[in-house]
């Protein structure tokens, strides 16, 4: 087998070999059933338990009592955009922070009168706003946590006054503790820092799912159906709940989110302090006080640079370090599960290289 390479990509990302090794042997057979994971019934026994220890252990790490609802959803978090306005109502308040924002936002604009109460476009969507016009009475208020594609980052969720909050954490859940008593609700799709494409999780206060009662929504779209469904109104995405529920138990045995948002702002520290350390050669896309901790954008100072970093980072086994395609230049994602030996061959790259092309 090809050895594992350090894998920066945005996502789907890279998750515990830990993890990886437990589902390899469990899609031959799950634990005594003599069925892989794959070819289980989403209504046995056993899948039945997977399902509800993942949402426990989902909910330990949140902090969420009963009063929330831990849904396992598809349709990635772009599903998410269309479904939180469906349900909670469209004539609500985005903070416009980035491409996902701007998607989630138009998504709403569909259904309502959506408004934005702050936008970064102005300066390339370099920082987080400065202060949100919000309206007390709005349906919500929505934010992206983490700006997958520029690299910026709420330190901690915006004021949002006496609106319900919703949060599209797809890029940073669980890198560090969650704030939920701020929140209303909060959603993200697995594959970035949660498990593999395919399953979303929502975590949902339970009293905003009766906003949706008597509208008669198509029921895979509707939160309150879902909810009194355990998730399997349909088949539910049986091997994304299975990884989830594993990535979950990983992230304990690691110590919890506290333990988890320490080493993830060491690993990102590093990173910029190579960047910081070659100004001459590197250039953040985020301003200092908004740099993501998962995700850190740069541009080289020239295209053939960029092109030249890029395929020596691969000859030393360095992959996804590509920027997305609207930004341009690189990107560096930090997940909680890229391991620190990744982190060390980055910054190696990153003074090598300064060294080459001063
Ligand atoms: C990747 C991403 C999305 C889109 O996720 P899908 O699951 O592909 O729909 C939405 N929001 C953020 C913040 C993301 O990083």
């Amino acid at each position: 087998m090809t050895p594992r390479a350090h894998n920066f990509g945005a996502g789907p990302a890279v998750l515990p070999v830990e993890v990886l090794t437990e589902a390899r042997e469990a899609l031959l057979s799950f634990g005594d059933t003599g069925v892989g994971i794959l070819e289980l019934s989403h209504r046995s026994d056993a899948f039945v338990a997977v399902r509800e220890e993942a949402a426990a252990r989902l909910r330990r790490l949140a902090g969420a009592g009963d009063d929330w609802a831990v849904l396992f959803l598809q349709g990635g978090a772009s599903l998410q955009f269309h479904m939180v306005p469906l349900n909670l109502g469209a004539d609500a308040d985005y903070v416009v922070t980035g491409v996902w924002a701007q998607k989630a936002y138009e998504e709403a604009r569909r259904l309502g009168p959506a408004r934005v109460a702050a936008t970064t476009e102005g300066t390339g969507h370099d920082r987080l706003p400065d202060a949100l016009d919000v309206r007390p009475g709005a349906a919500f208020v929505h934010y992206t946590s983490n700006n997958t594609i520029y690299g910026t980052q709420w330190p901690a969720p915006p004021g949002a006054g006496v609106a319900p909050l919703v949060c599209d954490a797809s890029s940073d859940i669980f890198s560090r503790p969650l704030d939920l008593a701020r929140h209303a609700l909060v959603y993200a799709g697995a594959q970035k820092n949660l498990g593999p494409a395919g399953v979303t999780v929502v975590l949902a206060r339970r009293d905003l799912l009766a906003r949706s009662a008597g509208r008669d929504l198509p029921p895979m779209l509707d939160y309150a159906v879902q909810a009194r469904h355990d998730s399997s109104y349909n088949t539910c995405p049986t091997f994304g709940i299975y990884v989830v529920g594993l990535v979950a138990r990983w992230l304990e045995a690691q110590g919890g989110l506290a333990a988890l948002a320490e080493r993830n702002a060491a690993k990102a520290t590093r990173v910029y302090a190579a960047l910081d350390a070659a100004p001459h050669l590197y250039r953040g896309h985020a301003r200092p006080e908004a740099r993501s901790l998962m995700n850190v954008t740069f541009r080289l100072r020239d295209e053939a640079l960029e092109r030249r970093f890029l395929s020596q980072a691969e000859a030393r086994g360095l992959v996804g370090l590509k920027g997305h395609r609207t930004l341009g230049g690189l990107r560096a994602s930090l997940y909680n599960a890229l391991p620190d030996a990744a982190v060390d061959a980055l910054v190696s790259l990153l003074e090598d290289f300064a060294r080459e092309n001063g």
